[in-house]
């Protein structure tokens, strides 16, 4: 299933990149298509640009269909290559105002972006989420945030509805928890309780793929807790 570029998730819901679609460094990279406008989940780290945009074009989405790149958090393996993305699409970001601090600041300690040897550049967020929950409209349909801080202070969750399954990008749910990216355990778990409220169909995380089923997903956050 590699070798087409990407994963289908539901007709309108793809993965289109992460270590093994576009750099093996890559965060999972998530798309949804609502009618004639997109959005990403995430960017990885840019090194995989050109492979990103030709995994998205495999599904059927043009590029230029991208509204928005939601991010869930601001570490280099999701943020790295937001710009790129930006560049070639011109959507607006989405931050949690809690990560965009660090994503603006250019601070490559935070982001975690010296983990992979890098620096990362000053990036401009266009919109800041500053509630608990929040709703955007890509094109016919709404995709949700949800405030759930603990790996970093402005963690969120992103929960779509589609072929009626809640499908949410929970982007490391694993964590880790390290003072040098300000994460807190006390957070993180009252998170985590949340996330499990939700009731969710599908969960697409970062790094370790998806999992489909209430009995799977909640043995999988609770392996957290
Ligand atoms: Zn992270």
């Amino acid at each position: 299933m590699w070798e087409i570029g990407h994963m289908k998730i539901t007709k309108e819901v793809w993965q289109v990149g992460g270590d093994s679609l576009t750099a093996p460094e890559d965060a999972a990279i998530y798309m949804i298509c609502f009618g004639e406008q997109a959005a990403l989940i995430d960017a990885g780290t840019g090194k995989g640009h050109e492979k990103l945009i030709s995994n998205i074009e495999k599904c059927g989405v043009n590029a230029s269909q991208i509204e928005y790149l939601f991010i869930t958090h601001c570490h280099f393996d999701h943020t790295g290559g937001a710009e790129k993305v930006r560049e070639e699409v011109s959507c607006k970001l989405i931050v949690h105002e809690l990560d965009a601090i660090y994503l603006e600041k250019g601070d490559s300690d935070v982001t975690a972006a010296r983990w992979y040897g890098k620096v990362l550049e000053p990036l401009k967020v266009d919109h800041k989420i500053t509630s608990f929950e929040e709703s955007f409209l890509v094109g016919s349909r709404r995709i949700k945030s949800f405030h759930t801080p603990g790996h970093s202070p402005g963690s969120v969750v992103y929960l779509v509805e589609s072929e009626d399954k809640k499908i949410l990008f929970g982007q490391d749910v694993h964590g880790p928890l390290d003072p040098s990216i300000l994460s807190n355990q006390e957070d993180y778990i009252k998170s985590l309780k949340f996330l499990l409220s939700l009731k969710i169909d599908i969960l697409c995380e970062g790094h370790y793929g998806i999992f489909e089923g209430e009995r799977d997903i909640q043995s999988f956050i609770k392996s957290f807790l």
